[in-house]
């Protein structure tokens, strides 16, 4: 192992068989943790070549269970977000999907670091099991539609070791490590199209845009290299998208969106996402595909679909029907504007915001902590909105008072005030597909 990390050390690019090694000997555990980081770190300083990089993936998605989603009838469709604030699209997005005839099997993650995680948001609807055995859910898929479950321990279990190590060594914002990680991920799930939503901006691993596309573009190459229809939408994660971050909180707002009354940078991604994924399905032309998705919001269908989903895993519905019923924490306060905190919102650090959220219990500070259900921020005041004295920008929720302090404190910290109004930001940056970079 020691000749590998020092090849990757030195910039040289690695065979196959070198490869298969480390991820071999990484899951078996007979390379220590300690060798598996510096060559993690290796990495991020020298990258990887194509040839190393379809290695790489393949090598981890073979290292668990490939998924047969065969008995399940019909063109399967899978998203995936590299990480956001706020970003509880897949909620929306698999049910709007499936009410349109597309069936979603989908497999989702935990939060990660200062972002959130869907397991961890449908748990806070009482009940809901994001567990079920591969029968379970391949018969809930083709009787409903869509089944939304947490990952299994088998899937890429590579990733899962290797992700753990650079969550905490620094070495999770590698273009190579999170093209492999996702593809991984995504391969060894067995869905026929992927969508992929890159996040890029202060609250996503992806900083900036040029880095954001590149990483599309990996990643679009390896599903098709591995025939699965791919694309992906580069969006902004400069902003938390939609109004509430936390995991109830986010429930709540999927049901304003399938009611048709969610905010409106919330409503668009999910319509333009999950019309892709119809589209990707062969259902029609793009524009065809966005009246069907917004006519299946419009109607009740997709919200309809979402009861649906929840009810086969166990969950209680009817805190869909009456959000009120949700889990709700005893401590809210109200942040409001004092005279520094005045003129227009300039800029909004996301991922302290995202960390704000997690020390009030929305997310986890140690692999070990327990999430509070209800926690989380409500946001009042946005990037571009006004703010005068004594406005409420933001309403915190927890269980604890004396969690509000710090939380208050880092929230403060994450916002930028200016007297002129700051252009309004673009939602989507690109488009990648198979023929290349669309920028908007
Ligand atoms: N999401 C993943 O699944 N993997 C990464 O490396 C980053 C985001």
């Amino acid at each position: 192992m020691v000749d590998i990390i020092n090849k990757k050390r030195d910039g040289a690019a690695l065979s196959r068989d070198e490869i298969k090694y480390f991820i071999d000997g990484c899951v078996d555990g007979s390379i220590p943790d300690y060798q598996t980081s510096a060559f993690l770190m290796a990495v991020f300083f020298r990258g990887m070549e194509d040839t190393e990089l379809a290695d790489i993936t393949m090598a981890m998605a073979h290292s668990g269970d490939m998924v047969d989603l065969s008995p399940i009838k019909g063109i399967k469709v899978d998203k995936h977000s590299t990480g956001g604030v706020g970003d509880k699209t897949t909620i929306a997005i698999a049910p709007i999907v499936a009410s349109c005839g597309v069936k979603m099997a989908k497999m989702s993650g935990r939060g990660l670091g200062h972002t959130g995680g869907t397991v961890d948001k449908l748990e806070s609807i009482p009940g809901y099991r994001t567990v079920l055995d591969k029968d379970a859910f391949f018969n809930q898929v083709n009787k409903i539609g869509v089944s939304v479950i947490g990952q299994s321990g088998n899937l890429a279990p590579a990733d899962k070791k290797l992700y753990a190590l650079r969550d905490v060594t620094g070495s999770v914002p590698s273009i190579p490590l999170i093209a492999s990680s996702v593809m991984s991920k995504k391969l060894a799930a067995g869905a026929d199209c992927i969508l992929l939503d890159v996040k890029c901006g202060s609250g996503a691993f992806m900083k900036n845009e040029e880095d954001a596309i590149t990483l599309a573009e990996k990643m679009v190459a390896i599903g098709e290299r591995n025939n699965r229809r791919t694309m992906a939408y580069v969006t902004n994660m400069d902003i938390p998208l939609g109004q509430n971050i936390g995991n109830a909180l986010e429930v709540k707002e999927v049901v304003d969106v399938l009611k048709g009354a969610g905010p409106a940078d919330l409503v668009h991604e999910c319509v333009e996402l999950s019309a892709t994924l119809l589209y990707l399905a062969d259902k029609g032309e793009m524009s065809e595909c966005r009246e069907m998705v917004q006519q299946a919001i419009n109607d009740g269908k997709a919200f309809k679909k979402l009861l649906e989903m929840v009810q086969a895993q166990g969950g209680d519905a009817s805190v869909l029907e009456n959000t009120d019923k949700l889990p709700q924490d005893p401590v809210c306060y109200e942040l409001k504007a004092d005279k520094s905190q005045t003129g227009y919102i300039s800029h909004m650090d996301t991922e302290s915001i995202g960390i704000a959220s997690t020390m009030l219990g929305a997310g986890r500070e140690t692999k070990d902590s327990v999430i509070d259900p209800a926690a989380g921020i409500i946001l009042l005041k946005k990037t571009g909105d006004k703010v005068s004295e004594g406005d409420v920008m933001a309403r915190l929720y927890t269980s604890q008072q004396g969690l509000i302090k710090p939380a208050v404190d880092r929230y403060l910290s994450s916002l930028e005030f200016s007297e002129n109004q700051p252009p309004t930001a673009k939602l989507v940056y690109a488009v990648v597909d198979i023929n290349g970079v669309r920028k908007i």
